[in-house]
């Protein structure tokens, strides 16, 4: 790849996308540069590493550009408004993610990209995309967040029919020839509005994932910004608009018929009826959030041709996730419930949705949202409220405007045994019957090292009150 011979190529970050992007570009002859803003025993021991294999890095300095830098490429998570990218734009110097890295060494080549994003439901989608990619017998991974790396699925060994593709609003944002084979907007709600800077820029980047697309562009029926989306993107001749509802699907919808998950968009022309699927008891768990998951991944598996059979028999075969709406032990007739994977509001409403009466746990890093729509919303379903984390003055204040006679507990905490303190007073709060639901609508990092980490913490501390009123 003669290309990289001697570029300059200066990568933003340390990390898990920062270190491979690194090494593949100091592999394919660039000279590289890593810079960093942190400086801690963390990212000394990653530098040394990466300079004992004869990459440069730079730590406590991520704001200034290299000189003679040809190319940034940057971690995800790094903000747009960030003094490096002032800097680039100055100097001419373009901008990559990892995607748009993946994209331009291999992407196209590499295997089609079924891509999903949204505000919610993105891993499980893309998981049980790939499941029934699976039951058809392709050659497919999951990639993105979870399981299979993007450089590794486009550069490894492994040869792929057609990849599951996660995508986050800030690859998104900095990938901007990306063109997909067929792609999902499940949902859009505000979050990650302090990276975007509003939410208009937040739908833009996502929008970016139907740019191109070829065949489908999946959109959310009773989500009529994501539509709006596709109404928006400069696609392929013939590509076309499919959504999926809950309801009756209309033509070139999926959707749900007496409780069968039904395809009226990929049928024969002379075919009139709907196409049966799966039933939704095939779908784990069947959730309404959940079953729409299901419809995208349906819907872009027969985008890519799958028969109907592997449809059902990829969602059998589908397992939800830890830290996803999981059941982690009844105590006292009480049930116990981790969803930590609840990092926003419009994901907690979901679960909220789904339980009555509820303890709720909550609170953490809210990333500018707001919780007056969130918790009018689950006022009536609530025994009680436990709070912690950095932000939670917010939901705090919330709860006093939408839901007064409901009791809250302050715990006033922002360390990591806060949780076995919240789950004590959740207990106390309960009733048998009742559902005690960790479901923050925060980020954890003020807290926990991630979501994982505060879920583990949670069904620690009920497997503690377990064993206690044993
Ligand atoms: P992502 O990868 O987008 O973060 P996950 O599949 O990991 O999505 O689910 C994240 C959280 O959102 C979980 O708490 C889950 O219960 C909830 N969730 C999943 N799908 C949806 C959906 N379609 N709408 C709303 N919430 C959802």
């Amino acid at each position: 790849n003669q290309d990289w011979q001697g570029k300059h190529v200066t990568v933003a970050g340390l990390g898990v996308s920062g270190i491979p992007a690194a090494r593949v570009l100091h592999g394919l002859g660039a000279v590289v540069t890593v810079v960093n803003d942190g400086d801690d025993e963390r990212s000394r021991a990653q530098a040394a590493e990466l300079e004992g294999q004869g990459i440069t890095v730079r730590l406590g300095d991520g704001a200034t550009l290299p000189e003679s830098t040809e190319l940034i490429v940057t971690t995800p998570g790094w903000k747009p408004d960030k003094p490096l990218f002032a800097a680039a734009a100055e100097a001419g110097v373009p901008v990559w993610g990892d995607v748009e890295l993946a994209w331009r060494l291999r992407g196209p080549d590499a295997a089609p990209w079924l891509a999903v994003t949204g505000t919610n439901g993105k891993t499980t989608t893309v998981r049980m995309l790939a499941s029934i990619l699976e039951a058809a017998g392709l050659r497919t991974a999951a990639v993105g967040n979870i399981g299979v790396s993007l450089l590794d699925a486009v550069l490894g060994d492994e040869t792929y029919d057609v990849l599951a593709v996660e995508l986050s609003s800030y690859q998104l944002h900095w990938a901007p020839s990306l063109r997909a084979h067929s792609a999902a907007v499940l949902n859009l709600a505000p979050d990650h509005l302090d990276w975007h800077g509003s939410m208009e820029a937040y739908v833009a980047d996502k929008g970016r994932i139907y740019e191109g697309n070829r065949i489908a562009c999946v959109y959310n029926a009773a989500d009529p910004a994501t539509e709006d989306l596709v109404r928006g993107a400069d696609v392929e001749e013939g590509c076309r608009a499919i959504g999926f509802t809950l309801g009756t699907p209309g033509p070139s919808q999926l959707g749900v018929v007496d409780g069968i998950l039904v395809d009226r968009a990929f049928v024969a022309n002379r075919q009139k009826q709907a196409q049966e699927l799966a039933e939704v008891a095939d779908v784990n768990p069947p959730a309404p959030h959940n079953i729409a998951n299901a419809l995208a991944a349906a819907a872009l598996a027969r985008a890519f041709g799958v028969e109907p059979r592997a449809v059902r028999d990829g969602l059998r075969a589908f397992r939800p996730d830890a830290h996803r709406i999981e059941h982690v032990a009844d105590v006292a007739s009480v049930a116990y419930i981790d969803d930590s994977k609840a990092t926003n509001t419009h994901a907690a409403e979901a679960s909220l949705a789904a339980y009555d009466p509820i303890v709720w746990i909550a609170g953490g890093l809210a990333k500018g949202a707001t919780f007056d729509e969130l918790v009018s919303g689950a006022a009536k379903r609530l025994r009680g409220v436990v709070l912690m984390g950095t932000d939670r003055a917010l939901i705090r204040e919330a709860l006093a405007r939408h839901a007064p006679e409901v009791p809250v507990v302050d715990l006033d905490r922002t360390d990591t045994g806060a949780m076995s303190e919240a789950v004590r007073e959740a207990a106390r709060l309960a009733r048998p019957g009742d559902t005690v639901l960790m479901a923050p609508a925060c980020a954890s990092m003020d807290m926990f090292a991630n979501y994982n980490k505060r879920g583990e913490a949670f069904a620690d501390a009920v497997r503690a009150l377990a064993d206690e009123s044993a």
